[in-house]
């Protein structure tokens, strides 16, 4: 198909900032731009009709980290670092919410539970054993007790009779914070054409030249937000890595009402307009989970249901609706990279399992790359 001269002028001619992909990285990183250089002809290049990663795909959870993920990353991550990626998801969270407004992304401050098998003992025990612990190392930054214990009002089966509680943990409406992201984009003056897929790119000392499956045309500076698929296009220590859900339908008079974590936060599951939302089980199957393509699979969509059935609804009829899966990146350290590659390419990547906390802020901080 050629192109008209209309369509190349308007849209493809003077671009001065490129983005790919229109996850919530990419769109903060427009937007941050477009606030720092008002008159920049900024746009946003997507593969899917919508983003098609997975800031349309989450679960919505307004987290920073349950205590037992957070004993983890404390075996692989410094004090000092651990400190910083907590505090970085709780602005990040702040900057989400001030800017797109609570109502608008359907926050609500429901806290979060983290619940223990009845045979996992060990880590039950570790994390009511380093509680007061965690609860100090974060005081400075929450300014008071973060985890605390609470009965199994939900009367879940199957699970210790206490859960910790984190009071901070909240959550939000996914599709309608990137709806709102979207069309702050768009009242923005920021271009975005879908079912565009970047192929490769060149670099030549004042500009990037950028071939895409319609079209090849040439911009400024080029910024990559393509998270776990990121590999195609750059080479950074990023891995894709799936993660599947399920839906119930409406279920009369349900009880639940929350964020939850199970198995240090391989399994979670929420409550959403009368019907529970429960994703996870990569763990059962790494290696298959390592991938871009968004399909489900037996062994965890069979796992979630019986879940479902033993332990979340044991005394609730309940249907499924519906299944999806999203893609994240992840990498052996949960620092996300933000970077410039070279002199006009940069990246915002790895978001891992907290983009909904981090992408607002990892979209300014790729932004305050470009002078
Ligand atoms: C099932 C699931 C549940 C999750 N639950 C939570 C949660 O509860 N709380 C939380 O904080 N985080 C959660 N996350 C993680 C969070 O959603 C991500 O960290 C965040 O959305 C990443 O945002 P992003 O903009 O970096 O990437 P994405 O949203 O993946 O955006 C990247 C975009 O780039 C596009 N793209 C890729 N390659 C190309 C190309 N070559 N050309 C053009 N476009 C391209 C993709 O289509 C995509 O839209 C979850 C993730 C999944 C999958």
């Amino acid at each position: 198909m050629n192109l008209s001269y209309w369509e190349i002028k308007s849209w493809l001619t003077n671009v001065d900032y490129t983005i790919v992909g229109s996850g919530i990285v990419g769109l903060n990183c427009a937007l941050a731009l477009k606030n720092k250089f008002p008159k920049a002809n900024i746009l946003i290049l997507e593969k899917g009709f919508l983003p098609q990663g997975a800031s349309t795909k989450n679960a919505g959870f307004a987290c920073f980290g349950s205590l037992s993920e957070i004993l983890d990353d404390l075996k692989t991550h410094t004090k000092s670092d651990l400190l910083q990626l907590i505090i970085q998801r709780k602005e990040g969270l702040k900057q989400l919410r001030d800017s797109l407004g609570d109502t608008k992304i359907g926050y609500k401050a429901l806290g979060g539970y983290e619940l223990f098998s009845v045979k996992d003992n060990t880590l039950f025990e570790e994390c009511l054993s380093k509680k007061e612990q965690i609860n100090q190392l974060l005081k400075p930054i929450f300014k008071t007790n973060v985890f605390s214990l609470k009965p199994n009002s939900f009367k879940f089966k199957n699970i210790k009779e206490n859960y910790i509680f984190n009071q901070f943990e909240g959550q939000i409406d996914t599709g309608k914070m990137m709806e709102a992201l979207l069309k702050k984009a768009q009242e923005n003056g920021i271009k975005i054409l879908n079912n565009i897929i970047v192929e490769a790119f060149s670099e030549d000392l004042n500009t990037v030249k950028i071939k895409t499956n319609q079209f090849e045309f040439k911009t400024s500076k080029l910024l990559i937000a393509t998270n776990g698929f990121a590999l195609q296009l750059i080479n950074e220590n990023v891995k894709p890595a799936r993660a599947q859900v399920l839906i119930s339908k409406p279920i009369k008079n349900l009880h639940i009402k929350g964020t939850f974590h199970l198995n240090k936060g391989y399994y979670y599951f929420r409550n959403i307009d009368n019907r529970i939302l429960l994703g996870g089980g990569r763990h059962l199957d790494f290696k298959t989970e390592e991938t871009t393509k968004m399909f489900q699979t037996d062994l965890i969509q069979n796992k979630l249901e019986a879940l479902l059935k033993t332990t979340i609804l044991p005394n609730f009829p309940f249907e499924i609706e519906h299944r999806w899966s999203g893609i994240m990146g992840v990498g052996n350290q949960k620092k996300p990279i933000v970077k410039q590659l070279s002199n006009n390419v940069f990246c915002g990547i790895r978001l891992g399992g907290m983009g909904v906390a981090i992408g607002s802020t990892i979209g300014i901080q790729l932004a305050k790359l470009l002078d």
